[in-house]
C-alpha cells in the first residue's frame, strides 16, 4: 500500500512591507529610564514579525458575540501577561478587524495599527516581572488568510457558523495575540451566539447559557497551547461522548450532513489514542475528540485536543492529527523551520501504526519511498530541493518535513535500535511536555539514550540536500 501524498500546503512570502519594526522611542510615557518597546517579533527566521517580545502571556480569556447570517463579531480579549524586561510599550498580532479600545490593568492605553501589529503604549511603564492584563475590545467581520499555494485559513465561514484552522499565522484573523508559537498560554473561550447554534472548541466545557434568544458556551483550555491551535467549531452538530481505555474524555462532533461519519471518528478517535498512549506515552491533555465540519476543505489540523477534519479521516489521517497531541501540541517547535519535529514524527506514526497492525512494516513504507525512480513526481522534493531540517517557509508543509522527516526517524531506530529508539519516543513527549523544543535538543536525547554519537546521520538526513546512500 503505497503512502498517500498528502494535501500540500505552501506559504507564501510575506510582502517586505508587511514587515514592520517600529523604531524605539523615548519611553516618555514610563517616567524612567531603561523602559523601551518590546520588539515587534520573536525572530522567527520564517516569520519574523510573528510573535512579539518584552512580554510572556499566561492566559487568554475571548468573550466573542458571533452572529453566523452576518458574519459579524463583536469581541473582548483579555490576555494575562507577565513582561520579561521593562516595557514602555508592547505589540500584539491582529490582521484586519477594528479595534475599538484598549485598557492595560483596567486604564486606558493608547494604542496603534500597522499591518498586523497591534502597539499598545500603557499609561505607565511595565516593570520586568509584573503581572498585567491588556483588555482589547474590538470588532469586525473576519476574514481568512488566502494563500495562493496554501489555500485558505484562519477564520472560516460555513453556511450555519465558522471554524477556525490557522497554522501557521491564522490566530491574527480572530484575536489579538503573541502569534507564534513561543509564547503558549491556556484559554478561556465565552462564545455567544444565536439560540440554536452550537460551539465547539478546545479543552473541556465550561457550561452554557441562554438568555433572551442568545446562547453562551463556555470552554476551558488548561492545558498551555500555541495560538496556531486555538479553535473554535460554530454551527450545528451532532456530539458522541465517551472515554478512551485511560478515562480521557472524548468529545467528537460532526456537521448535519456528516452525520454517517460521527461514529467512525469518534470510535477511531478511541481507538487511536488508546494505541498511541502505549507507544508514545500518557496522553497530554484533559480531553480529546475530533470534529468534523459540514464543507469539504483540503486539509485537516491538530488543534489542541480536538483536530479539525476538513475531509472525512481515514485511519492514518486520525491517527496522523491525534499523533500530533505529542507532537506539536505539547512539544512544540521554537521556531517554524523545524517543523520535521511536528510533521516527521505525525507521519512516522501511521507507519508504526500500519507496522502494529500488520499492514505494513515501516520499513516497507520506507522502502517504497526510497526505491522511487527519479522520475517519480515527488523525487526532487524529497531528495533534492529542499532540507529537510529548514526547508523554507514557503515549504513548511510540503512533503520533505513529512516524508523525509519521517524517514529521517527510521534511520535512526535502524541506527540505534527498536528499544532505545521507542525509550527515546517516550523520553521526549515526557521531557518537553507543554513546552518547546528544536532539532538540536532531540539529537541530544537521542544520543544520551543510544550512547551513540548521531550528528553525521542527521547532517544527512536533515540538513543535506540529496538521496542519503549512507548513514
Ligand atoms: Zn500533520
Amino acid at each position: 500500500m503505497p503512502p498517500r501524498i498528502r494535501s500540500t500546503r505552501t506559504v507564501a512570502t510575506l510582502t517586505a512591507t508587511a514587515c514592520l519594526l517600529v523604531p524605539a522611542v523615548p519611553a516618555a510615557a514610563s517616567g524612567g529610564h531603561g523602559y523601551r518597546p518590546g520588539s515587534p517579533g520573536l525572530g522567527d527566521a520564517y516569520f519574523p514579525e510573528e510573535g512579539n517580545g518584552g512580554y510572556d502571556v499566561g492566559h487568554y480569556d475571548l468573550a466573542l458575540d458571533y452572529d453566523p447570517a452576518s458574519n459579524a463579531l463583536v469581541a473582548t480579549a483579555k490576555v494575562k501577561a507577565r513582561a520579561t524586561q521593562d516595557l514602555s510599550r508592547f505589540n500584539l498580532d491582529l490582521k484586519q478587524l477594528t479595534v475599538k479600545s484598549v485598557q492595560v490593568d483596567g486604564r486606558k492605553a493608547g494604542f496603534s495599527r500597522k499591518g498586523q501589529e497591534l502597539t499598545v503604549t500603557p499609561a505607565r511603564g511595565l516593570r520586568k516581572g509584573t503581572r498585567f492584563t491588556v483588555t482589547v475590545a474590538y470588532s469586525g467581520t473576519p476574514k481568512p488568510i488566502s494563500r495562493p499555494d496554501l489555500g485558505t485559513f484562519g477564520w472560516i465561514k460555513t453556511p450555519d457558523g465558522a471554524y477556525v484552522v490557522s497554522e501557521p499565522d491564522g490566530a491574527s484573523t480572530w484575536f489579538p495575540s503573541n502569534d507564534h508559537p513561543l509564547d503558549k498560554a491556556t484559554y478561556t473561550y465565552r462564545v455567544t451566539v444565536p439560540k440554536g447554534t452550537q460551539v465547539l472548541s478546545n479543552g473541556v466545557p465550561g457550561g452554557e447559557s441562554t438568555r433572551g434568544g442568545k446562547s453562551t458556551f463556555i470552554w476551558n483550555e488548561r492545558s498551555p497551547m500555541a495560538s496556531y491551535l486555538a479553535m473554535l467549531a460554530i454551527g450545528k452538530f451532532q456530539v458522541a461522548k465517551g472515554r478512551t481505555a485511560s478515562g480521557i474524555p472524548v468529545i467528537t462532533g460532526v456537521a448535519p450532513n456528516r452525520a454517517d461519519e460521527l461514529k467512525p471518528i469518534h470510535q477511531g478517535t478511541i481507538d487511536a489514542i488508546d494505541w498511541e498512549e502505549k507507544v508514545f506515552g500518557k496522553y497530554p491533555f484533559a480531553s480529546t475528540g475530533g470534529i468534523r465540519v459540514g464543507v469539504d476543505v483540503a486539509f485537516s489540523l491538530e488543534t489542541q485536543s480536538r483536530p479539525i477534519y476538513g475531509y472525512q479521516p481515514d485511519t492514518p489521517t486520525i491517527v496522523h492529527e491525534l499523533s500530533h497531541q505529542w507532537f506539536g501540541d505539547s512539544v512544540s517547535v521554537a521556531r517554524w523551520k523545524d517543523i520535521w519535529l511536528n510533521e516527521g514524527f505525525a507521519t512516522y506514526a501511521e507507519w508504526l501504526y500500519n507496522e502494529q497492525h500488520g499492514i505494513e512494516t515501516a520499513q516497507q513504507t520506507f522502502d517504497y519511498l526510497y526505491n522511487q525512480p527519479s522520475t517519480w513526481k515527488y523525487y526532487n522534493d524529497l531528495w533534492l530541493n529542499r532540507k529537510t531540517g529548514d526547508p523554507g517557509r514557503d515549504e513548511l508543509f510540503e512533503i520533505t518535513a513529512y516524508y523525509r522527516g519521517a524517514m529521517t526517524l527510521h534511520a535512526l531506530r535502524g541506527r540505534i535500535g527498536d528499544k532505545a529508539f521507542f525509550a527515546l519516543i517516550k523520553a521526549w513527549t515526557k521531557a518537553h511536555r507543554d513546552g518547546n523544543v528544536t532539532t538540536r535538543q532531540f539529537i541530544a536525547l537521542a544520543e544520551k539514550i543510544s550512547h551513540k554519537d548521531l550528528d553525521g546521520l542527521f547532517h544527512t538526513w536533515l540538513y543535506t540536500q540529496t538521496k542519503p546512500v549512507k548513514w
